[in-house]
């Protein structure tokens, strides 16, 4: 189950930005991950649910959006989205591609509610 200590790394992120405050409270993030990356978007969602938060973080909703794998053959550089992990091209069945998006986990926003703004 690495998507626990992924949920735990997400929580700490979050705390961590500049933007969150201590006064401030986190209404919900947004992660981005790509269909190449092992993690399991709803699992993320339910765990990142019961792992310890700070205060300010209890009830946020974690909103999880894949992102498409998107490779570029290195030999005729045609681009396309795999369905599958083996990259075959589509034009010249070359089996070397790199891979442009799909492997990311990033954090793409935070929405806080700023009743209490700071100072
Ligand atoms: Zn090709």
């Amino acid at each position: 189950m690495h998507e626990y200590s992924i949920a735990e790394s997400l929580v700490n992120l979050i705390a961590s930005q500049p933007e969150v405050g201590p006064r401030s409270r986190v209404n919900s993030a947004k992660i981005l991950v790509g269909r190449l990356s092992t993690v399991v978007p709803s699992a993320l969602e339910f765990l990142f649910g019961i792992v310890p938060k700070p205060d300010n973080m209890k009830g946020m909703k974690l909103v999880v959006e894949e992102v498409a794998v998107h490779v570029r053959c290195d030999k005729c550089g045609t681009e396309w989205e795999p369905d599958t992990p083996v990259f075959i091209c589509e034009k010249c069945g070359g089996s070397r591609a790199t891979i442009l998006s799909g492997q990311e986990l990033l954090l793409q926003s935070i929405e806080l509610d700023d009743e209490a703004p700071a100072a």
